[in-house]
């Protein structure tokens, strides 16, 4: 890899990798409003036991997410599916990479769906590694949790944050028809940037997935998010959102880029959080109707605010009441 992101010197992406316990580390590493206090609470550790006990992987964990406690408290978790090795290696995520990873897990969906009922989960993210290796990505067992969900849980939405199935829209379409009630795809970055952060998913693939799950007859909201920080000046990322805005997005979220390990991309920029302020500011300006913009905003985060704009719009009902009592 020869790109401008991997030249920093090793003093530079030392400085930048995340400590494990900001509270253990230097404070000088990080800007101040980085710093996030330990989490603690009775809700991680009970959300912990039962992912356990019911032997699931969640994004919360894997990437120990700072936002855990907010989410758990809320009631909200993201599941990972399909395994804990991706097809591809992504500069940004720290996902093991594996050519083939082991197949699916029949068992996956109704592990997930009860422990969703033991947890009193009121929304629900389920993302996914890409699986290249497999005919349709994945996409069908994906359907096999929703189906599963729905039948413990009738009031717990479901949001899908998806590869791009290798551009696969017949794929996409499986999804799609079990009615996830937000699905989720995310740009990650800038156009220029593209090749150097996600290797084999494509700017303009991106796009076209997005506008292809606006024009579906299915209703659901449009989802995509985008990190910041990788070295993207301010006008490409107001390209970036007039795309996302002209492709039918309905809600973009945008954060902080932190660097996982050394081995992935280092931080270019620690972004201010009135730089965010501007972005979320320029995004209703040409159109977008929901940002989350902020150092700490992650793709899952916010699910209580989303919900909310579920029932505002009502859309909950109407899929739950036409989509009938599934079966896995
Ligand atoms: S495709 Fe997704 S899970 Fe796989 S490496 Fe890229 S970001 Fe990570």
């Amino acid at each position: 890899m020869t790109d401008a992101l991997f030249d920093a010197k090793p003093s530079l992406k030392k400085q930048n990798r995340l400590p494990l316990n900001p509270d253990a580390e230097s404070k000088g590493r990080f800007p101040r409003w980085l710093h996030m206090p330990m989490l603690k609470g009775e809700n991680l550790f009970s959300t912990d036991a039962v992912l356990k006990e019911y032997r699931l992987n969640t994004v919360c964990e894997e990437a120990k997410c700072p936002n855990r406690l907010e989410c758990y408290s809320k009631k909200t978790a993201t599941f990972l599916l399909l395994g804990k090795e991706c097809t591809r290696a992504c500069g940004f995520c720290e996902i093991d990479f594996a050519k083939t990873p082991k197949p699916p897990e029949e068992d996956e969906p109704i592990r997930i769906s009860l422990s969703v009922k033991k947890l009193q989960l009121k929304h629900v993210v389920l993302t996914m590694v890409a699986r290249d290796d497999l005919e349709d990505g994945g996409a069908l067992h994906m359907v096999k949790v929703i189906n599963s969900i729905r039948k413990e849980n009738p009031g717990t939405t479901i949001e899908v944050l998806t590869s791009d199935f290798a551009g696969d829209l017949s794929s996409v379409d499986t999804v799609l028809k079990s009615r996830p009630e937000i699905f989720n795809y995310n740009i990650e970055t800038v156009r220029r940037l593209t090749p150097t952060v996600r290797h084999k998913a494509t700017y303009d693939r991106t796009l076209t997935l997005l506008s292809h799950i606006k024009a579906s007859p299915e209703p659901t909201f449009v989802k995509s998010g985008l990190m910041i920080g990788l070295g993207e000046t301010k006008e490409e990322v107001h390209e970036t959102i007039r795309d996302l805005q002209i492709a039918g997005v309905d809600i973009i979220t945008m954060g902080q880029y932190l660097q996982p390990s050394k081995r992935k991309l280092s931080v270019k920029e620690f972004i201010l959080p009135e730089t965010f302020k501007s972005y979320e500011t320029y995004a209703y300006s040409v159109g977008i109707k929901h940002i989350y913009a902020g150092p700490f905003v992650r793709s899952s985060h916010n699910a209580a605010a989303i919900l909310k704009i579920i029932h505002e719009k009502s859309l909950k009902a109407d899929i739950i009441s036409s989509y009938g009592n599934p079966t896995t």
